[in-house]
């Protein structure tokens, strides 16, 4: 009689665990957060869309738009890119003739918000030398998040977005705002290292993306090759190119992985320089925002060395 009491206490006992596990599990189970729940959001190009990430951790989905290898320059939007952007809330642009292309996505997804991350950056004119020809109201160079001291300004504004349009994590935002903007400080002043005592200080670029960097830490682009990202240059523009070679003593012209080298190959045969390929996107390598810089700071220091 004992014996069976104990056993029937024991089995009432393991009974309520076995009830209490199953609850709380499945309780956790049906509040953990699901990609359901988190704000969706999709930004223009990969530097964008890593901020977004970095900024909105676990509480926002973030996608790139423009796919990894393509210029967001010569880039028209596939019928797929735009079906897979349906349930976006929040877009994130660069703007200034960058990602222009976003606005029909934006218009084929009703209560969606658009937010140019511009806000209070210093924009930057193209020299006139370094001005589209076929695109005479593109005056405002538009590679402004190439410098960490705009990434900070693009963070600032990026924290401020999520948290107007979900403001229940607006703590969480706040925390990982500082924490990357912290990260950002180090980058800069890593950078600034580095590129403080190169021998040379003028740079050939591919086309006109460098302007910023070149203006934070010291260098100048002295010329472009293709001043309308995937379009041959003249003779006349490669006749000034190599007489800037000539001029600056040029031993290296940086290439971009989103662009063609097909004509800048034979340009650099002629002369005998070398190519080194920097990066405005990011999106071959998968390189977040800070492994992006760094590896672009690395390229110029090891070729102007
Ligand atoms: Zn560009």
């Amino acid at each position: 009689m004992k014996k069976s009491l104990a056993l029937g206490i024991l089995i009432g006992i393991v009974a309520v665990i076995a009830v209490f596990i199953f609850v709380t599990r499945y309780s956790l189970l049906v509040t953990k957060p699901t990609s359901d729940t988190r704000l969706q959001a999709a930004a223009t190009i990969n530097p964008l869309a890593d901020i977004v990430s970095q900024i909105g951790g676990e509480y926002v989905n973030v996608t790139t738009i423009l796919p990894p290898g393509a210029s967001p320059h010569t880039f028209e939007p596939a019928p797929e890119q735009i079906s897979s952007a349906q349930n976006v809330k929040l877009f994130f642009a660069i703007g200034h003739g960058l990602d222009s292309w976003l606005k029909p996505i934006v218009d084929s997804v009703p209560n969606s918000l658009t937010v140019t991350v511009d806000r209070n950056i210093q924009l930057r004119d193209l020299p006139l030398d370094q001005r589209d020809v076929d695109q005479p109201n593109q005056t405002v160079d538009p590679h402004y998040w190439l410098t960490v001291a705009n990434a900070k300004i693009i963070s600032q504004n990026i924290a401020d977005a999520l948290t107007q349009a979900d403001s229940i994590h607006k703590d969480a935002y706040a925390a990982n705002l500082s924490s990357y903007l912290a990260k950002l400080d180090q980058l800069d002043k890593d950078i600034k290292a580095q590129l403080s005592s190169l021998s040379k200080h003028e740079l050939i670029t591919h086309h006109n993306a460098w302007g910023y960097f070149s203006d934070a830490y010291g260098l100048k682009v002295v010329g472009t090759f293709e001043v309308s990202p995937g379009k041959e240059p003249t003779p006349q523009q490669i006749a000034d190119l190599q007489s800037k070679v000539k001029q600056y003593s040029v031993t290296t012209i940086f290439s971009e992985p989103q662009l063609s080298d097909q004509s800048l190959k034979p340009f650099v045969q002629d002369l005998n320089l070398k190519i080194a390929v920097l990066d405005p996107e990011g999106g071959i390598n998968n390189m977040g925002y800070i492994d992006l810089m760094r590896y672009n700071a690395k390229t110029i220091a090891d070729a102007l060395k």
